[in-house]
């Protein structure tokens, strides 16, 4: 993997490591630019997890690999809840407050930009570059 690769890229993603990014959610990093800021990430939520609050700074796009995912509480409550095989664009500036897990999922995701986490009051209190995520890849990979 590269910061900043100047040919095609090919990852052999099922024999990268999974690791942890919030506790039930871990994640393989594909790929990030320190020109664009994009980064890419294969993400796997056990049941009951969830992601914390937070605001895209850039858009993103997932597809769904395994499982269920129920974005702003679901299509029950409002919101989408996407199946294995389903595509989701997630555009700059969007607020997901709620993001659950009721099943092991899996999903590849990229997002063009940092994502910032976000308190009740939608406060940023810590902001998600392809730096940080790199770095939080390559610590959690050489422990494993
Ligand atoms: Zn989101």
């Amino acid at each position: 993997m590269t910061a900043e690769a100047r040919s095609d890229v090919y990852v052999a993603a099922e024999q990268l490591p999974w690791v942890e990014f919030s506790p039930g959610i871990a994640f393989r990093l594909l790929r990030v630019s320190a020109e664009t800021g994009d980064w890419t990430v294969i993400f796997r939520c056990d049941a009951g997890s969830s992601f914390a609050p937070h605001r895209h700074l850039g858009p993103g796009e997932y597809l769904m690999l395994a499982g269920k995912m129920e974005v702003r509480g679901g299509a029950a409550a409002g919101g989408v809840t996407a199946h294995a095989g389903d595509y989701g664009y997630e555009p700059s500036g969007v607020v997901h407050d709620s993001t659950c897990f009721t099943e092991a999922t899996r999903f590849y995701f990229t997002n063009r930009g940092p994502i910032a986490f976000i308190d009740d009051a939608g406060r940023v209190t810590d902001v998600l570059d392809w730096r940080l995520l790199l770095q939080i890849y390559e610590k959690g990979a050489s422990a494993a």
